[in-house]
């Protein structure tokens, strides 16, 4: 069990940031996921972020929301730029 972090290109938050909603939606898979999960491990900001997607997602889908659609992409958007 002594796989070693080092051999984890370590990735920018901008980079962490476009994996986000693939993670949530457990889409991401591999060196992607891992790189991801470790730089959650690291950076307090991006781990924020994620719990506060995850939670905006979990309620826009007890709301029944189509978070598909564009109306409402733009909304929360919006509101994310305000976060
Ligand atoms: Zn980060």
């Amino acid at each position: 069990m002594k796989q070693s972090k080092r051999s984890i290109q370590p990735i920018s938050c901008e980079e962490a940031l476009s994996r986000v909603f693939d993670f949530i939606d457990d889409h991401l898979r591999g060196k992607a996921r891992i790189e991801l999960e470790h730089h959650l491990e690291t950076c307090r900001h991006c781990f924020d972020r994620v719990e506060f997607e995850r939670l905006l997602k979990s309620r826009l889908r007890k709301l029944n929301v189509n978070v598909h659609s564009q109306k409402v992409r733009k909304r929360v958007e919006t509101l994310l730029d305000q976060f």
